[in-house]
């Protein structure tokens, strides 16, 4: 670290050891809340991206082999150092990206039991017996570990994802390179010297800082990378789905959404209130499974309008370090932009702002719109900020179509007290995830995790990516 600016200098880690870019360039990272400085990041290249898969490469050979005592050890270990440093990954959320820290300490737990839970993969790498046709054959599947897996994160929630999938792949026995996004680098080099320190064998784990449009096909499209799990946007994740699908490489995409919340006439709406403001301003509404469609019956349309309106004008923009901040920074001036277009061209062709629109700094207020038509972008589009459309619905039946009526499938949920119904929307919702009498926020370490259409291909989680990012051999013995 630069004491004299207090400026972040952040490198490679690849084959166990810091390396600077190997042009010797760097990127500069900025605090999104006031875009002052924050880091200074190796800028990555093609031939950065080749050491650390030659380094993951050649570090598998022996990784494999490793026992799961060992490897539980490692990443337990892991979890005790990250909470021996929790202050300084809290630090990093709140500077590094903007997260208030309600915000961060959720994301903090959620890592530990990512990381714990992972551990428990160790032992339950296992494969079956079978009956043979054949005379004399004791006939078994083995499951082993693919190689060198290709994680890539985006800026969003960035322990939560490089703890799980950095965790899941390596407790199975395959080495990783990880490229985090140019705008959360920092977190992703506390992960590397947290491992490094848990007594990972060198090369186990290597992280290449950069520009994912400029360094991402080195990794994605590399011969020696066996699998890619990459986290972030519908238009990146289509490039690398293509990129994959020529190689053959097998692959998991977490992609964007458009989650809906269902909301019937006889839900409780002082439960359901709270937590449908909770499913879209957590983070400023940088989540993905963040409910950007509130579909409410008629009834009690206007009373859910007026109260979740008068809920949102008291979400609370303050210091990112008091606990009761909710709206954190948008992360970028291109996404500041995407935010406020969205909000404009809706309210340019006659939607109304029922609460916020306005920006406090790099914050846009909590803001509901009603009266969203198919012509507006937001209608359909992801926005990725806090802002989220109300409409009314005439029925269960209606709300049930209109909430299937998007190309995305990730989250989704509904409030009511009928089982029958919910269940019927939970079968029939063409998302990855349904919750009920929940928000569509919430994710656990050993669930399925994931959505369908342009929310992408695959879960995550302990068992499917055991499944995922281990094969099964089959293997006969002729006694
Ligand atoms: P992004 O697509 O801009 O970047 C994600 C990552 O991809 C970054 O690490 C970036 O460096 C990398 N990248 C960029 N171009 C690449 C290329 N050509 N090849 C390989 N990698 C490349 O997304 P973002 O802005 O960081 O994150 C926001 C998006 O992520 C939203 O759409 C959100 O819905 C989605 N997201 C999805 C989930 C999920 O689990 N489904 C979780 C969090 C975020």
């Amino acid at each position: 670290m630069d004491t004299k600016t207090d400026i972040k200098s952040l490198q490679h880690f690849i084959g166990g050891d810091w390396a600077d870019a190997a042009a010797c360039e760097t990127f500069e990272v900025l605090n999104p809340l006031d875009d002052s400085p924050y880091a200074r990041a190796a800028r990555g290249s093609a031939e950065d991206m080749n050491r650390a898969v030659a380094a993951a490469k050649s570090a598998f050979v022996n990784f494999r082999d490793t026992l799961p005592k060992e490897r539980e050890r490692w990443l337990l270990r892991v979890a005790e150092i990250m909470e021996d440093r929790k202050q300084e990954l809290l630090d990093c959320l709140i500077d590094e990206i903007g997260s208030p820290i309600q915000k961060a300490m959720f994301e903090f737990d959620k890592g530990l039991t990512m990381v714990r839970a992972a551990a428990g993969m160790c032992r339950n790498v296992r494969g079956e017996t079978f009956p043979s046709d054949r005379p004399g054959t004791f006939s078994m599947s083995v499951r082993e570990p693919l190689g060198v897996v290709a994680v890539i994160t985006p800026f969003n929630v960035p322990l939560i994802k490089t703890t799980r999938l950095v965790a899941n792949a390596l407790a199975v026995g395959n080495t990783v390179v990880h490229l985090p996004s140019e705008m959360a680098p920092h977190l992703t080099v506390l992960f590397a010297q947290i491992v490094a320190e848990a007594g990972f064998p060198k090369g186990a784990y290597n992280v290449v800082t950069g520009y994912g449009a400029e360094i991402g096909d080195a990794l994605t499209g590399h011969e020696d990378v066996d699998f890619v799990t990459f986290t972030g946007s519908t238009v990146v994740g289509q490039h690398i789905a293509e990129i994959c699908a020529r190689n053959k490489t097998p692959n998991t995409l977490e992609l964007g959404g458009k989650s809906p919340t269902l909301i019937l006439a006889d839900a409780d709406l002082d439960k359901a209130v709270p937590l449908a403001a909770r499913s879209i301003f957590m983070f400023g509404g940088q989540a993905c499974i963040g409910s950007s469609r509130f579909y409410v019956e008629r009834p009690i349309y206007e009373a859910f309008v007026n109260r979740f309106a008068m809920i949102a004008s008291k979400v609370s923009m303050g210091n990112l370090r008091d606990p009761n901040t909710v709206i954190a920074p948008i992360i970028s001036d291109r996404q500041r932009q995407r935010v406020k277009d969205h909000i404009a061209d809706a309210v340019a062709k006659g939607a109304t702002v029922t609460a916020g629109g306005e920006w406090e700094g790099n914050r846009c207020q909590p803001t509901l719109l009603t009266g969203v038509t198919e012509e507006m972008t937001l209608c359909r589009t992801e926005t990725f900020g806090p802002v989220t459309a109300i409409y009314p619905v005439d029925s269960y039946e209606e709300g049930l179509e209109k909430a299937n009526d998007t190309e995305y499938g990730l989250s989704s949920a509904i409030f009511t007290k009928d089982i029958d119904r919910a269940f019927h929307f939970a079968r029939n919702i063409g998302a990855g995830m349904c919750h009920i009498n929940g928000p569509t926020i919430h994710d656990e370490a050993h669930v399925p995790f994931g959505g369908n259409g342009e929310s992408g291909v695959g879960r995550e989680g302990t068992d499917a990516d055991m499944e995922a990012m281990t094969e099964l051999k089959w293997v006969t013995v002729q006694l």
